[in-house]
């Protein structure tokens, strides 16, 4: 690993921090309450800023800001090209600030700048273009019907929708919530993660910019119990979605079935198996099983956490896993170079450390790493446990960090049946040349996502979401305008039935 001299001295992100208040009806403002909350570096563990901290009054406020902003208008009233022409003037802006707004994220995040800049910021604006262009394509049909009626339906904007974002892509998932809602005509109140609030602000500011009016996208900083628990509850919000964990996604479940059973859509967790079948070129493989797990420091809803091995390649498979792991280079995500940051927080760094106790305790072979990394901040070494069984708790529950699981199987109908054999069911990866094998894992493996000799590919076009416990409802694509909008049947009596 890259060494620790280098994590004790961080380089100092190319950016300051500018917006750090609520932004309410187009204005950056202070909490009601007057109170803020720390954000930190997770490189040092030091505080980056004092963020306004929003309480249920700010939810109020905002949400009272996005109803205007729906029911008195202008955006569900503007026509869809004007809508689709700020989301584009947007996209614009977002590009040329794209190394500011990855600096500031990594800065939050901890992930990679080359990452935020090279490839997380460019899709954010990817995601915006594509939906921009959606906005003046959304449209119902026209149904024939038995009886004297001419029948159509509208495809209307559902309302205020209330959207609450985790830390692991701060603006990534900002990107996937916004770009759907605002192209169907709906207005929002948006809540980011606690660990990560700082990007949201800057480009909300950028979308005022871009002649976004006021109340359209209001974002509250906050934490979950308070901010996210009063906008799920809310009367007055239509529908929810939200990202994050499965235990959170089942309590905002509930608010909302027991406020005004608000629609909600899930993006939860997983524990996605990658499949290397007998005939794979180990070599390959490898690289590709590593960095299904080990991108973004491991924190991916759908990281390829079981790595399932045929056993002719296992322990060929098992040698080069463990060198390529050990070849990663970790160490301060602002240096050139830089494969893995640190963890986002104490909190996760704590929990991966016991995961990786509980590998070694349950009787699986450490391959790799093993422990933390230097001594500021939340770095973990890329860690490899071969030997792993299906009933370790390291093959059951989310890791969330560098910890890949090496499982050993013989034939395709027991991969079939132990990769499946989860609450999840959010990813699954195959890496096969044969065709009938991939024909047979892509029907046979119980995922909203299969990706056959390539993984974590996002394209914005890409439905995106969970089978089972991973969630439900589909983001990205067409399919991602879905969540965002009514339908509306219209019927009418035909005068003269002789025209049926
Ligand atoms: P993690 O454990 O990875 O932080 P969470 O699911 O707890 O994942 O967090 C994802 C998002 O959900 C964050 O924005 C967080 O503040 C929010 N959240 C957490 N608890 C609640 C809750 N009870 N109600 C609404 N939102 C919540």
């Amino acid at each position: 690993y890259s060494t620790a001299a280098a994590l004790e001295d961080p380089i100092k992100p190319p950016v300051t921090v500018e917006y750090d208040k609520l932004l309410i009806n187009g204005r950056f403002v202070d909490a009601a309450s007057g109170k803020t909350f720390k954000t930190l570096d997770p490189r040092t563990g030091e505080v980056i800023a004092h963020v306004a901290e929003g309480d249920a009054e700010d939810i109020n406020r905002a949400v009272a800001a996005a109803r205007e902003a729906f029911d008195v208008g202008p955006w569900p009233k503007m026509t869809a090209y004007e809508r689709s022409k700020i989301m584009f003037r947007f996209a614009d802006l977002v590009e040329k600030h794209n190394d500011e707004i990855a600096a500031l994220e990594s800065w939050d995040n901890g992930k990679p700048y080359e990452q935020s800049a090279n490839i997380e910021i460019p899709k954010v604006v990817r995601i915006f273009r594509y939906y921009a262009g959606w906005a003046d394509k959304i449209h119902g049909l026209t149904i024939p019907a038995d009886g004297p009626h001419h029948v159509q339906t509208l495809h209307e904007p559902i309302g205020v929708a209330g959207q609450i974002v985790p830390w692991n892509f701060p603006l990534l998932l900002f990107a996937w919530k916004v770009g759907p809602a605002l192209a169907c005509g709906n207005t929002i109140v948006l809540k980011t993660a606690e660990q990560t609030p700082l990007s949201a602000l800057l480009v909300s500011k950028l979308f005022h910019e871009a002649g976004l009016p006021p109340g359209v996208l209001n974002v509250v900083s906050g934490f979950g119990p308070t901010v996210g628990a009063a906008l799920c509850s809310h009367m007055n919000v239509d529908k929810v979605a939200f990202t994050g964990s499965t235990e959170t996604g089942k309590v905002i479940v509930e608010l909302a079935a027991k406020s005004n059973l608000k629609p909600v859509t899930l993006e939860l967790g997983g524990k996605s198996p990658f499949i290397v079948c007998e005939d794979a070129d180990v070599d390959k493989a490898v690289e590709l099983a590593h960095s299904a797990l080990f991108f973004n420091q491991g924190q991916c809803c759908c990281a390829g956490s079981r790595t399932y091995v045929h056993e002719k390649v296992y322990d060929e498979f098992v040698e080069k896993a463990k060198a390529r792991a050990m070849k990663r280079t970790v160490g301060d995500p602002f240096k050139s170079g830089t494969e893995q940051g640190p963890q986002i927080d104490a909190v996760q760094f704590k929990k991966i450390l016991r995961y990786i106790r509980s590998g070694t305790e349950s009787g699986a072979n450490l391959e790799a790493g093993g422990d933390k990394l230097g001594t500021k901040g939340y770095y973990i070494q890329p860690t490899v446990f071969s030997n792993v069984k299906d009933d370790m708790l390291i093959a059951k529950e989310e890791i969330f960090g560098p910890v890949q699981s090496i499982l050993k199987f013989k034939d395709l109908d027991e991969v079939i049946r132990r990769a499946n054999n989860t609450q999840y069911g959010l990813a699954a990866g195959v890496f096969t040349q044969n065709l009938d094998t991939a024909n047979t894992l892509m029907r046979a493996l119980r995922a909203g996502t299969v990706w056959i000799n390539c993984y974590d590919v996002f394209d914005a076009a890409i439905p995106f979401g969970g089978y089972k416990m991973s969630g439900n409802g589909r983001e990205k694509g067409e399919y991602g305008l879905k969540n965002y909008l009514q339908v509306k049947a219209i019927v009418t009596t035909l005068k003269n039935p002789a025209w049926l």
